[in-house]
């Protein structure tokens, strides 16, 4: 059994009693101890901005041209945090415990209360850094709903959330930049770890624009690389997100962690042919005032505003009453597609349901009517004024759906579809956010995370920055205050040549190949494997066969993928094949992990096991437990981090 290594005492003290005992590292000693983040989304730059500001020496390294391109621009939705301000009910354990009943029983007690804990300093942190976060008339911080909860402790900045953190983290990391505490690495890529005596000492990193291998040293190496969830191929993740710094990592010793846990987020804009690269998500936030609903009729082919509302069936609402539209995501999906398999989808491909904003629209233009004290006014104006509430809280989001479907949402519901979105799997991390290999710590979607089987909305932000912002700091000065004699490593150590050595033959065997089928063409057919029998649901039967179906194209891969151009020089191809590599033999293990666990809970749905009703049956008997992998020649070896409830008692989850 795994051991997290989860402090002794009462849930709500054993974070403030770890910080009060925690072993520090004094000045001096930090200014001569060095650390490399790779990633430099919010849980990097976080990181990498906070451990320079206390006085490390730190190295930064992103693929993209400029930390602020990292993936984590692109959250649109909002960030939670146990604030209260809505004096709805709000508190911190409230939002601990909507986490572990989200994630469907299947993540830690201790890290949950710990990030429920410092959630509301995230806030005031941004907030300090100048974080335009929406506010009501009054000049209070503004928030609305995600799902899995019944308050709004959700903060955003309109759909740009993700962007404003980001900037606010960048500007912090930029300052350490200019006072030369960090040094900033773009456009490089890790392409290998390297260990000396059982501990993580720096990376091999490939200059994405010359092609050239360098060698890194560290005391410590924090990977902040987010998530996997372009395995699938079409996903609502940037393009360029990869596994490929944590396969790396996995393969030189670090237990990865619950793998086939991902997230399929239920309001993405559908797909709509065999050309697509990518997915558009429309954020959860829409959930808010949305009513997502589909003809009570198979085969309904009318328009949508023709469809009278008696021959509706809002079926959110009527399956879940409690929450309704603002079910967790997992539920949210699952419901609809239950609801398209059985005939009832919508659109051309009748793979779609709808997201109305008709009613909304109507409540904030009588609203606006009472509180201008307008009297007696047409629908039209009504419903004009409801349209400008709607567009100054959701416009850009609406915009953004007009342009790719051609469509106007003020005027007919959106469709709206489940698509791949985030990744509850990844590097197993103890209660320090180590990795089972020493030195090495794993941040943000990177980890196998605090969301168990289902992240709630708005979660991934407030993990991502807890992890940088406030507990890293403390937890590594755990570690790097046993390892202040150990001077900087010289990178001739044959540790490092034989690292860059194995990252140069598999680079030259790739180029070597000269095969007849594109990169693309490997990552589209793992992709359609994974979604069709490792996605929203899956069987053993499936399973099995999709372990065999990776495996061929795996073999295939390796003796057919053609990459043109060259080594030494700038090579987005090369780059990709490197990382669709990793994702083909990740893919293995999330079928074998989705194979293993014998239960359904939260985004993992066995079709073999479930209530009568279509919900998730988890077996607690059999499964409360972490499935953290270790990697061995051609195979795999389970290893298990028991879950102890002390606090919380795991029940059927439900949303009635
Ligand atoms: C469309 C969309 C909207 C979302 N909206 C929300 C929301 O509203 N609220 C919420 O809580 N969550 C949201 N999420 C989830 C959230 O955005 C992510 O979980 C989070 O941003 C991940 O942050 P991160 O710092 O862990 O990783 P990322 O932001 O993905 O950053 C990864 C970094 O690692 C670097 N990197 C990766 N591999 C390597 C390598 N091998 N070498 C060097 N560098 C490497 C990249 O360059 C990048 O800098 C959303 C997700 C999507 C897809």
């Amino acid at each position: 059994m795994l051991d997290a290594k989860i402090p002794a005492g009462k849930l709500d003290e054993k974070w403030t009693k770890y910080k009060g005992t925690v072993k520090l590292v004094n000045p001096a000693n930090k200014r001569k101890l060095e650390i490399i983040v790779v990633g430099t989304g919010l849980a990097g730059s976080s990181a990498a901005a906070s451990l320079g500001e206390m006085g490390y020496k730190v190295k930064a390294f992103c693929f993209q041209d400029s930390p602020r391109r990292a993936h984590s621009i692109a959250a649109q939705g909002g960030i939670n945090a146990a604030k209260n301000y809505q004096n709805d009910g709000d508190s911190v354990y409230r939002l601990f415990y909507d986490t572990i009943k989200g994630g469907d029983y299947r993540a830690r007690e201790g890290n949950v209360h710990r990030l429920a804990e410092v959630s509301t300093s995230i806030i005031d942190q941004c907030v300090a850094q100048g974080v335009p976060f929406a506010r009501e008339y009054g000049g209070l911080l503004s928030n609305r709903s995600f799902g899995g909860t019944q308050v709004q402790r959700t903060f955003y900045a309109a759909g740009q959330t993700g962007q404003q953190l980001l900037i606010g983290a960048y500007q912090a990391l930029e300052r350490q930049v200019a006072l030369g505490t960090v040094e900033m690495h773009a456009r490089h890529e890790m392409v290998e770890l390297v260990i000396i005596d059982g501990k993580a000492r720096g990376i091999i990193a490939r200059n994405l624009v010359t092609g050239e291998l360098e060698r890194h040293f560290a005391h410590a190496v924090l990977l902040c690389t987010g998530g996997y969830g372009n395995v699938f191929y079409l996903s609502t993740n940037a393009m360029g997100s990869n596994v490929t710094a944590a396969w790396k990592a996995h393969k030189k010793g670090a237990y990865f962690a619950n793998p086939c846990f991902t997230q399929i987020h239920p309001t993405c804009i559908p797909v709509s042919g065999d050309h697509q690269s990518k997915l558009t998500l429309m954020s959860e936030s829409l959930r808010n005032d949305g009513r997502i609903w589909v003809p009570a009729k198979q085969g309904d082919n009318r328009p949508a505003n023709e469809i009278p509302e008696e021959e509706r069936d809002y079926y959110l609402e009527r399956r879940y009453p409690a929450f309704g539209n603002l079910v967790p995501r997992d539920v949210a999906s699952r419901a609809a597609k239950e609801r398209c398999d059985a005939g009832f989808g919508v659109g051309s491909s009748k793979q779609a349901v709808y997201l109305d904003y008709a009613a909304a629209i109507q409540r904030y233009g009588k609203a606006e009517v009472s509180k201008k004290n307008l009297g007696n006014v047409s629908a039209e104006v009504i419903t004009n004024l409801g349209k400008d509430v709607v567009k100054e809280k959701y416009g850009n989001l609406f915009a953004m759906y007009e342009k790719i479907t051609g469509e106007n949402p003020y005027e007919v519901p959106m469709r709206i579809y489940p698509a791949v979105h985030y990744t509850m799997g990844g590097l197993w991390v103890d209660y320090e956010l180590k990795t089972t290999i020493d030195g090495l710590y794993a941040l943000g979607e990177a980890n196998f995370s605090e969301h168990g089987a289902n992240r709630l909305g708005a979660s991934a932000l407030m993990q991502g920055l807890a992890d940088g912002y406030f507990v890293i700091p403390y937890t590594l000065g755990n570690y790097l205050a046993d390892d202040i004699r150990t001077t900087s490593i010289p990178t001739d150590h044959p540790a490092f040549v034989e690292a860059e050595q194995k990252a140069a033959d598999r680079i030259n065997t790739l180029m070597s190949i000269k095969g007849k089928q594109t990169v693309e063409s490997f990552h589209k057919r793992l992709g359609k494997i994974i979604w069709d029998k490792c996605g929203m649901a899956r069987s053993a039967e499936g399973l099995k066969q999709a372990i065999e179906e990776v495996r061929a194209l795996k073999a295939e891969f390796w003796s057919d993928v053609r990459i043109p151009g060259e080594i030494n020089a700038m090579n987005p191809e090369l780059d990709k094949a490197g990382r669709v590599a990793d994702f083909i033999e990740l893919g293995e293990l999330m079928c074998i992990d989705a194979l293993d666990r014998n239960e359904s809970c939260g985004g993992h749905f066995r079709e073999e096991y479930q209530t009568p009703d279509g919900e998730a049956l988890r077996d607690d008997e059999g499964y409360m437990y972490v499935a953290a992998w270790e990697h061995q020649e051609n195979n795999w070896n389970l290893h298990k981090e028991a879950l102890n409830y002390e606090v919380v008692k795991p029940s059927q989850r439900s949303y009635k």
